[in-house]
């Protein structure tokens, strides 16, 4: 089977393996262990931040940043395909009150125009203020897309001295930064919260951090216990992130290379709009739906995820080939002529 998923599907390396299975451990409830604060003292310095907290999901570690900023019954502005308000089944309105609008952007980016219409901080006794925008980069569900770095200058422009935050969902921040060459820190200070996935493109077994201000970070802290979301030796864990940062970064650009590999192999997707490791197709052509392309491929060996009725999402990772994607964009291209 060639699993084009997600990147979510990797197993860990034998390197990987032998780097958890040496880490020096102790009690994280007690900020005790070394692994984990070396690994949140690392994403929080790449990133320009003051301080790091290691969550089992980057689902939690965006509702620790979301609520960090956020009070019950204020709003958080996205895009409408966001991840926070797509994939995390409601926990920001669930467990923190949170309420949402959303932009929608074709390619899922940023649309400062109308972030500035929808922006309304202190909205007094009748509207719902606005507390924090969340802007995803890269985008899941549009492809990968990458967010262009002059509109988020713009966006956080636009707050200065409104008091909204910014919380950035930098699952695959990662992917930015290498298919574009823009520093992670310049990508990290415009945002007041961030949170980064290790167990995306960069291969860990489990984990993301949540980066920012010192007490916005200890308070999270608080609040992951609070969530039941408090470990013990997760050094063992951390010691996959920082294997992952030292050995998966700079490769990401084999995922992006071999993701338009696959673009072109499968011919109707243009590989020039494929900004990172995901392609999206669109099936309503073949007149199949996203779920029966999803079914036929499986039975010819190439595991997809059908993202909506129409959209099909094919995600390079670790363990895909170039050859890999070069049979499966064959296989695909068969089935939808
Ligand atoms: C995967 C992902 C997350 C976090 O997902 P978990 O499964 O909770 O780790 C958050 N945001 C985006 C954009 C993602 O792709």
């Amino acid at each position: 089977m060639i699993d084009l998923r997600s990147d979510t599907v990797t197993r860990p390396t034998p390197a990987m393996l032998a780097a958890m299975s040496m880490a020096d451990t102790g009690d994280d409830v007690y900020a005790e262990d070394p692994t984990v604060n070396a690994l949140e003292d690392r994403v929080a310095g790449v990133l320009g931040h003051e301080a790091g907290l290691f969550t089992v999901t980057g689902s939690l570690a965006n509702m620790l940043g979301v609520r960090s900023w956020v009070r019950p019954g204020e709003e958080l502005l996205c895009e409408a395909q966001a991840h926070v308000v797509r994939a995390e089944l409601g926990a920001h309105g669930v467990w923190h009150g949170v309420t949402t609008r959303t932009w929608s952007h074709p390619r899922g980016l940023l649309d400062v125009e109308a972030v500035r219409r929808m922006l309304s901080p202190q909205a007094g006794p009748y509207l719902v203020s606005t507390a924090a925008v969340s802007v995803e980069n890269t985008h899941n569900f549009a492809g990968g897309t990458v967010q262009p770095l002059n509109d988020l200058r713009a966006l956080r422009q636009l707050v200065q001295d409104t008091g909204v935050r910014l919380h950035l969902d930098g699952a695959r921040l990662w992917n930015a930064h290498v298919a574009t060459g823009v520093d992670l820190r310049t990508y990290g200070e415009l945002f007041d919260t961030v949170s980064v996935c290790l167990s995306k493109g960069l291969g860990a077994p489990v984990g993301s951090v949540l980066v920012g201000p010192r007490d916005a970070i200890a308070s999270a802290r608080q609040w992951r216990k609070r969530m039941g979301g408090g470990w013990r030796q997760a050094g063992v864990l951390a010691a996959a992130g920082l294997y992952a940062l030292d050995h998966h970064v700079e490769r990401l650009a084999e995922d992006h290379a071999n993701a338009r590999i696959l673009a072109a192999a499968i011919h109707s997707v243009d590989p020039h709009a494929v900004d990172t490791n995901m392609v999206l197709v669109d099936v309503a052509p073949s007149g199949m739906s996203a779920p029966e392309l999803a079914e036929r491929a499986r039975a010819d060996g190439v595991l997809v995820s059908a993202v909506s009725r129409h959209l099909v999402r094919l995600t390079t990772h670790l363990d895909v080939t170039a050859d890999d994607c070069r049979k499966a964009g064959e296989v695909l291209a068969r089935l939808l002529r």
